[in-house]
């Protein structure tokens, strides 16, 4: 993919947020969406005196509703900006509260464009410190845009330890450094699954490849979070682990990459 590192269009803040990190991923499917709401609701954890935002840009599957437990529509300010959506104390916005659950998203070019305009504009945070973007999978129109159009403090890059996975996370990281974007590490989810019954350890992605894909790119691994049934049932039921289950291992490793972004 050819990107123009020079002469892009100049960066706005989103007004009232500090920092914005991205959550992104080279392929769809490896817990990109789990991964940035356990980290905004982790941030909030670890520091409660910080606002935490989470903004789904993932326009073609927005996953941030189902897993966060929200349903309905933004209300308008006085100044006619959405007002984020609210549980678990993170602010959330989505192209789901936008469009209809069931309504196929067929949009195209201008349309999308239009949507993360809305997206990145149009929407009334208050104060947060941090605000947490969960982007779509690859490296598309919309991941530059929201680099072009936005400050990013850092990315995460989040990768299963599979080859094909990682081939695409390397792409990812290297559209990140095309454009600027300094990224703060690689998260290795499915690291490992550990039989509830007899507690064998296996890796059925392979091991540890984010971590040979970490030293090869000079990247740093914020942390690797198992395969772990409770992660997706929490997910699916929209109890995400790190509110759900503070306590549990599963969560700790969560808490442990929030405290390293
Ligand atoms: P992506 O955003 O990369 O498409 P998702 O976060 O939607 O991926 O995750 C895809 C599926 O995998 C979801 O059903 C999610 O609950 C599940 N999942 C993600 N990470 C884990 C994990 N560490 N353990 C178990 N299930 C997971």
């Amino acid at each position: 993919m050819q990107i123009m590192s020079r002469g892009l269009p100049k960066q706005k803040p989103i007004e009232g947020v500090k920092q914005v990190i991205v959550v992104a991923s080279g392929k769809g499917g490896v817990g990109k969406s789990t991964t940035a709401v356990n980290l905004a609701l982790a941030l909030a954890a670890n520091d409660s005196s910080k606002a935490v935002g989470l903004l789904d840009v993932d326009v073609y599957g927005p996953s941030i509703p189902k897993m966060m437990n929200l349903k309905g529509s933004p209300e308008l300010s006085q100044s006619n900006l959405m007002r984020p959506l609210l549980n678990y104390g993170i602010a959330c916005m989505s192209m789901g509260f936008l469009v209809e659950e069931t309504a196929p998203v067929v949009w195209r070019g201008l349309m999308v464009m239009s949507a993360i305009e809305k997206l990145l504009r149009q929407v009334d945070w208050g104060q947060l410190n941090y605000l947490v973007v969960d982007m779509p999978p690859g490296t598309g129109d919309v991941q530059l845009s929201v680099t072009q159009n936005i400050p990013i403090s850092g990315a995460v890059i989040v990768s299963t330890p599979q080859d094909i996975a990682l081939m695409d996370a390397r792409k990812g990281a290297e559209m990140f450094r095309k454009v600027h974007v300094p990224i703060l590490g690689l998260v290795q989810n499915m690291s490992v699954f550990q039989c509830p019954k007899c507690k064998q350890r296996t890796h059925i992605f392979g091991a540890d490849g984010a971590r040979r894909l970490a030293r090869t790119l000079d990247l740093d691994v914020l942390g690797d979070i198992p395969l772990h049934l409770n992660i997706r049932e929490t997910s699916d039921t929209g109890q995400p682990i790190v509110f759900s289950q503070p306590e549990s291992d599963e969560a700790k490793a969560y808490l442990r990459i929030a405290a390293e972004v």
